[in-house]
């Protein structure tokens, strides 16, 4: 049943009340999801959550149980996967080991008989995408990792589909290669004007890549925003937990902007639907927005504690102080002109209440 809407533009993806059962199980659950034409947006969340299902339901490898999926404004749901206009990258790169990298880039374009000539010129020019033209004649095994993923990708890109579907494509590489590659499926992204629809656990490469990002928890989006807005609004402390380092302190809501916690009733403002006076809340601090003063200096609402690390991460300095709970509290300060701390020393944490986000308690585990 296929529903076309003539104005919806090209790349486009429309996922309504979708949801997937295996068994007893709800992999997916009455999702809904507008993904714009030429936007990189990823799905985030922890392993088992349902990223790679819905991923699969997209390319037509699977079928929703319930609701609609439309690619540029047409349901595809009784299209299979080579009838959409999407392809898949894949975290194993699956390429054809003996084959070239011409031919495994051609492969595509042989399945729908397209002519050798124009299969050499678009073989030329998806390796240009990917900046490989020089290896057209190497077989995978004489790349390196980072080199196959770009051979995978020239691949999954050279019959130009409107919407390109990522399953950890870096998940296998390492860090720094990995890094490398994020900016350049950014920037090669943003070139092509395809719409990316991005599956990762790591919240670094989702921050760093996407317009949008989607926090998924069991089956069902969490949170819809820009890297930006997720980081500084987080709509719950599930998503607080996921995005950036957070100290949680538990402890029961008061009337109004406040929690009573373990250090005191904190002032901070609430993230996602206020909670009723007496219900369980987290208030939840980031490291970066922690101030560090020697023992009995400072004013205002913080904890006190002893230092029990200190370790250098580049540009800050990250401090774990015992403040007589299971975790530590960790403090991230500015490496150039940090004061001198040492494990042993006697400090107070504070902070600024306009830096705390009062969210209810939603099982995160405590960490301060
Ligand atoms: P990961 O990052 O580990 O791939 P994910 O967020 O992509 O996780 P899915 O792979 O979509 O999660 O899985 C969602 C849920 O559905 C999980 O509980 C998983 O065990 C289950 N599931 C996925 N595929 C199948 C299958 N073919 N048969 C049975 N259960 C499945």
């Amino acid at each position: 049943s296929a529903q076309s809407t003539t104005d919806a533009p090209t790349g486009g993806v429309e996922i309504s009340g979708v949801t997937k059962y295996y068994g007893d199980a709800t992999a997916v659950d009455r999702l809904s999801l507008s993904i714009r034409p030429g936007e990189f947006l990823s799905l985030l969340g922890p392993s088992g959550c349902g990223k790679t299902t819905t991923l699969r339901m997209i390319a037509g490898f699977e079928h929703p149980d319930a609701g609609d999926i439309r690619l540029s404004g047409r349901s595809v749901l009784g299209l299979p996967p080579h009838k959409r206009e999407v392809n898949t990258v894949f975290q194993a790169y699956a390429l054809f080991p003996h084959m070239t990298v011409a031919e495994n880039v051609a492969y595509g374009l042989q399945q729908r008989k397209v002519s050798k000539a124009e299969q050499r010129e678009r073989v030329a020019e998806a390796l240009d995408m990917v900046q490989l033209r020089r290896f057209a004649d190497r077989k995978p095994t004489q790349l390196s990792g980072g080199q196959q993923q770009r051979i995978a990708l020239s691949r999954a890109l050279i019959n130009r589909p409107s919407v390109l579907l990522l399953d950890e494509p870096l998940a296998a590489l390492d860090r720094q290669l990995r890094e490398e590659m994020q900016l350049e499926l950014k920037l090669l992204q943003s070139r092509l004007g395809t719409t990316f629809v991005f599956v990762t656990h790591d919240q670094a490469e989702a921050l760093s890549m996407s317009d949008r990002i989607a926090v998924m928890r069991a089956g069902r989006i969490e949170q819809l925003a820009a890297p930006a807005d997720i980081y500084a609004e987080p709509a719950s402390a599930y998503v607080a937990s996921f995005i950036g380092q957070q100290n949680f302190l538990h402890g029961t809501a008061l009337g109004g902007d406040a929690v009573d916690t373990f250090a005191g009733a904190l002032r901070g403002r609430w993230g996602g639907e206020q909670g009723l006076p007496g219900s369980t809340a987290v208030a939840a601090i980031r490291p970066e927005f922690v101030r560090l003063a020697p023992a009995g200096t400072a004013e205002g609402p913080g904890v006190d504690g002893t230092v029990l690390g200190v370790s250098h991460l580049g540009e800050t300095l990250q401090v774990a102080v015992d403040v007589g709970r299971e975790q530590a509290f960790l403090v991230r300060i500015p490496a150039p002109g940090a004061p001198s701390v040492a494990v042993g020393d006697a400090v107070r944490c504070t902070w600024d209440p306009a830096d705390v986000r009062i969210f209810a308690d939603d099982g995160i585990p405590e960490t301060a």
